[in-house]
């Protein structure tokens, strides 16, 4: 398939961001796609080249690139950074460069999607910096063989800066209209979706072999299915209305949520985190003394880990689990910061998917299959049956160190990859002013002074709007850090600083720094404010205007689970703001300036 098609299609698509006007672009471009490249293409609409799960990732530095357009189009590299500094896009500036040499030669053979995404591919895998020059000779043999317009695509690819504004929502839109042609069928698709994870096979699999070939997906170990989520309530009694008249409370323990894949014969077992990344090599301790202790020839099952006192065995904050986010040292790690694994759900075991059971059979079968000890435990769980009984529980749940109860209604199957209503979420912190904490994503940074010289001293702060796939920011939050999570903050977004604001990101405000939006951190507030300067859910509550948090305060959270696009969204603000309003009974909390 030639390249051009895709570019074509990418360039419509930059011009829009209406989901309609997107899925109709994706119908036609799938419409053109030959069924052993579909899956290609699924990857690179959403800037990648394999599922999240597989860990491949681009990253090519711009430095690289700029040489290797400097390199085909024989133009010194000065001239290709003006380009850059003229046109603010890599790509463009590619374009711009090229299109110059384009007019004296002639390209050397068309390009096709499948050279490009091979190529990609060969680059992405090629580790370390001694591989710099292989890489430089991919980039300019690609490039001395494309169009201008094609460059700039090639280029973005590259340097992950291609945002179409694509959820996967909208590629399984478009593939329900191109191929199954019902609605049915689109519940079949997110069915397919949300046992594999990767759309890519799911779109291969419905363009050759229609709907009938999605009955093929199936939940099998090294596999990861897609979370289920809960929906949050404020207390005891929201809970019992919304549940009936009898469900299951377990604890919500504040860690880190972990879907272990466990095959006995093959003597394997893979760690997926809640993103489904692969973390397996945080956690050599959960693959060494957990598989002995499951009385199960495969399974897959799901597990808070929690960071434990070494001593006291008491349940520790979430925060002591990032010691173990580490490339070197894992094993002294695995010493000095102990976990337990607390079970609270099986998905999969001896060759048979759980996940149309209820829950009360899933966790009779976890009771089974888990062999108990100081290390695995399953979490605590009741039959509730009230106000009553929700509120006692609760506070056993806050008193033994976790961080409130999730709530679960008995004969509900695993609804992977949905946020339903048949579990729920009553946290600690709900009952506090705001009623919620919200996951921000850190966009920029103002130099501190004083004690914090030299380190970042306030943060600026986003939502996340999905209808745009942008980042607006909410506020600027400068308390709440310890010194050692100063540090720490410091390190991990020195990694992060962008030249240039994103074009993702939208704010009135110029901090010292901006970054790529990546990291988020967990915020608490006193209040939501209108506001001239903030763009969050601009224009949702008063023409002109945006949300704000009033006195935010970081509650020393580093989300490293979650990606930016999992950030609390602009809706989110919205709800938590006219909820702060029915509070206030009628009242504009907003109404003093
Ligand atoms: P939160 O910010 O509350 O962690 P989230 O968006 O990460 O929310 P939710 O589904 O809303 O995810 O909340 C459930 C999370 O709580 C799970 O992802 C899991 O990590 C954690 N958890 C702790 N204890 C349990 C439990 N007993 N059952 C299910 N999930 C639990």
């Amino acid at each position: 398939m030639e390249f051009s098609i895709l570019a074509g299609a990418f360039e419509r698509m930059e011009g829009t961001r209406k989901r309609l006007e997107l899925t109709q672009h994706l119908v036609d471009l799938f419409g053109k796609t030959p069924p052993e490249t579909i899956s290609r293409i699924v990857y690179l609409i959403q800037g990648k080249l394999r599922p999240d799960f597989e860990g491949v990732e681009l990253g090519v530095a711009e430095k690289l690139a700029i040489r290797a357009i400097s390199k085909s189009s024989g133009a010194p590299a000065r001239e290709v950074e003006e380009a850059y500094g003229r046109e603010g896009d890599l790509g463009a500036a590619a374009s711009a460069v090229l299109g110059r040499k384009a007019q004296t030669t002639f390209a050397a053979e068309d390009i096709t999607v499948e050279r490009v995404y091979e190529t990609l591919l060969r680059i992405a895998r090629l580790g370390g910096s001694r591989s710099q020059d292989m890489k430089m000779r991919y980039i300019s043999s690609l490039l001395n063989d494309a169009t201008p317009g094609e460059a700039r695509f090639v280029l973005k690819l590259l340097l992950g800066t291609l945002r179409l504004g694509v959820a996967e929502n909208t590629v399984m839109d478009a593939l329900a209209i191109r191929y199954a042609g019902s609605k049915s069928s689109r519940a079949d698709l997110e069915r397919a979706y949300n046992v594999s994870s990767d759309l890519g096979r799911v779109a291969e699999a419905v363009s050759g072999g229609g709907v009938e070939a999605l009955g093929g997906f199936r939940a099998a170990v090294f596999s990861p299915i897609r979370p289920m989520l809960a929906e949050r309530v404020r207390s005891g009694g929201e809970a019992a209305a919304r549940m009936g008249s009898e469900f299951a409370a377990e604890y919500k323990l504040d860690g880190e949520r972990i879907q272990l894949h466990i095959s006995k014969p093959e003597g394997r077992t893979v760690l997926f985190s809640r993103r489904l990344e692969n973390i397996t090599s945080y956690y050599p301790d959960i693959v060494e003394r957990i598989p002995p202790l499951v009385r199960a020839e495969d399974a897959v099952l799901e597990a808070e880990a929690v960071a434990v006192g070494a001593d006291s065995g008491e349940f520790l904050p979430f925060q002591e689990l990032m010691h173990r986010r580490r490339k070197y040292g894992v094993e002294r790690a695995v010493s000095e910061y102990p976990i337990t694994v607390n079970f609270f759900d099986v998905l999969y075991c001896n060759g048979r998917s759980c996940l149309g059971e209820g829950y009360g059979r899933r966790r009779r079968m976890l009771e089974e299959i888990v062999a108990e000890d100081d290390y695995a435990r399953l979490v605590t769980a009741a039959t509730v049956g009230g106000e009553g009984d929700v509120e006692e529980f609760m506070e056993n749940s806050i008193n033994s160190g976790c961080e409130g109860l999730m709530l679960k209604a008995l004969d509900a199957a695993y609804r992977a990859g949905a946020r339903g209503g048949s579990w729920l979420k009553l946290k600690r912190e709900y009952r506090n002013e705001l009623g919620d904490s919200l996951d921000l994503v850190v966009i920029g940074a103002f130099f501190g002074r004083g004690r914090r010289t030299g380190r970042y001293g306030t943060l600026l702060l986003a939502s996340y709007d999905d209808g745009a796939d942008s980042f607006p920011s909410i506020c600027k939050v400068g308390t709440g850090f310890t010194d050692e999570c100063l540090d720490q903050l410091y390190q991990v977004l020195s990694g992060r600083v962008a030249a240039r604001r994103d074009p993702r990101v939208d704010s009135g405000m110029e901090p010292d720094v901006w970054f790529e939006p990546g990291l988020v951190i967990e915020v608490v507030a006193s209040e939501i404010t209108l506001s001239p300067v903030h763009r969050s859910a601009k224009d949702a509550v008063r023409r002109g205007a945006g949300l704000a948090l009033r006195f935010p305060k970081f509650t020393g959270r580093i989300r490293l689970e979650k990606a930016a696009e999992d950030a609390s969204t602009d809706e989110e603000v919205v709800a938590l703001y006219r909820g702060q309003r029915k509070v206030s009974q009628g009242a504009d909390p907003a109404g003093r300036g």
